[in-house]
């Protein structure tokens, strides 16, 4: 057993650890309790337990394991507690508490720990890589042959489960499409583009539309080559120090000082990359650089509105969106009003709103994978809010949520992000 005095949760601040009074405001917001109704599936629950485990009562069990791993990590937690709990910390420091003693079990496990986060999403040239492999598996009918001739049913079960899910790959990477400096007709900002991970290998013509935005607005955009991870995946799933490894490695991709900002597309990256100070708070080589890197990190649609985005003068095609939050893009980053903000702007574009539309979608980071039955719930409840507002296209700015929708909700549906619709009005200007 691990010892006491290396417990990461003892180590918190523990002004972090106490700050929950137990109110149960919280509880009707959470995904997890509103399924289970047990305390032990809800913040408070949770948070009573790590507290239990900071104050040495409580060892770190699979059972408590298992808790952590249930959570989403939504954070909706954070944004209905009146007293400020940072769920967030709790959380990230607890996951890596399990994997620090191992509660979670090992076998399988840590093959694919190990291939996730420890290889692929540590090397992005090898990432794209195999991005590049599975594009070319995608397009070039060889899936379709699989598929026909019942060869997956050689797989684990699991993965067989799975494979429907995989997403369909771009056909060209971010740095393909963006030029490492684009200018645009009048400068009046210089900002950074973060690329992402998912993000460029599913989903770069976003990251282009992302571009095509800033230089429509007076911003030249600086995209450095071959971006890593921002750590995001490593953080919720415990792995710190990978985290901390990425984080120098994105402050050194980019000239902070030169900067304005630098801009994310990616709701649950952006929740990461802004906390990159408290990541890196006791490295002295890096705590005052993470401080400065925090103030400048903008979300697409924050940063859009803070510098007053032109409204486009013509319509982007489509009649009528709907929008669905990413848990950190509202939950983790406050950011609520700003992608509506965009949509509203583009003459001719009606928003219905999304019942619920804050409520997750079940994507969380890999909790698709790692917890299939309550995700397809989550799923299937967000589908069915989908239908009431009777809009085919579906607005979100995260590229699991995408995913996740994309898969929910089939062909007769467009899954697009709110940058996009604002990219193709403002292309629609020139005819
Ligand atoms: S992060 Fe989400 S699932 Fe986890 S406790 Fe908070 S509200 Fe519940
Ligand atoms: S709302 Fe905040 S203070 Fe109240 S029980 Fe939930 S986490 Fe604790």
């Amino acid at each position: 057993m691990a010892s006491r005095s290396a417990n990461l949760l003892t180590s918190l601040d523990y002004s972090v650890v106490q700050q929950c009074m137990h109110c149960g405001m919280c509880l009707p917001t959470c995904p997890t309790y509103m399924e289970t109704k047990q305390e032990r599936n809800s913040p408070r629950g949770r948070i009573s337990l790590m507290r239990s485990i900071a104050d040495g009562e409580l060892e770190v069990t699979r059972a408590f394991a298992d808790e952590m791993y249930y959570c989403l990590g939504c954070l909706a937690c954070e944004t209905a507690c009146p007293a400020g709990v940072k769920y967030a910390e709790l959380f990230e420091t607890a996951r890596a508490e399990v994997e620090r003693t191992g509660a979670a079990g090992h076998g399988q496990r840590d093959f694919w720990r190990w291939l996730t986060l420890e290889v692929l999403f540590m090397r992005p040239r090898l990432l794209r890589f195999i991005g590049r492999l599975l594009h070319l598996y995608q397009s070039s009918g060889l899936e379709r042959l699989v598929r026909a001739s019942g060869l997956l049913w050689l797989l684990p079960r699991k993965l067989r489960e799975l494979e429907p899910q995989t997403p369909r790959i771009a056909p060209e990477n971010s740095d393909a499409l963006i030029a490492n400096v684009e200018a645009p007709v009048t400068k009046k900002y210089r900002v950074g583009l973060l690329t992402g991970c998912v993000q460029d290998l599913a989903f770069s013509n976003i990251n282009r539309d992302t571009a095509d935005v800033l230089l429509a607005n007076g911003c030249e955009v600086i995209t450095p080559r071959a971006q890593h991870c921002c750590g995001s995946l490593h953080a919720h799933n415990g792995a710190i120090e990978l985290a901390q490894e990425l984080a120098r490695t994105q402050i050194d991709s980019f000239e902070l000082d030169s900067l304005d900002a630098i801009i994310t597309n990616a709701g649950g990256c952006g929740s990461h990359l802004k906390k990159y100070a408290h990541l890196l708070h006791d490295d002295p080589a890096y705590a005052k650089k993470a401080q400065q890197w925090d103030r400048k990190v903008k979300d697409i649609h924050e940063w859009l509105v803070q510098i007053g985005f032109r409204k486009p003068e013509v319509g982007c095609g489509v009649d009528t969106v709907t929008y669905h939050e990413s848990c950190h893009l509202c939950h983790g980053q406050k950011v609520v009003s700003q992608p509506r903000a965009l949509l509203k702007s583009i003459p001719g574009l009606t928003l219905a709103e999304l019942p619920e539309s804050n409520w997750c979608c079940g994507s969380a980071g890999i909790y698709n994978i790692t917890q299939p039955e309550q995700s397809a719930k989550l799923l299937e409840r967000k589908v069915g809010h989908i239908a009431k507002t009777n809009a085919t296209v579906v607005a979100t700015s995260n590229p699991g949520c995408h995913l996740q929708l994309r898969n929910g909700l089939g062909d007769v549906y467009t899954v697009t992000q709110p940058v996009t619709l604002l990219a193709q009005a403002y292309r629609a200007e020139q005819g």
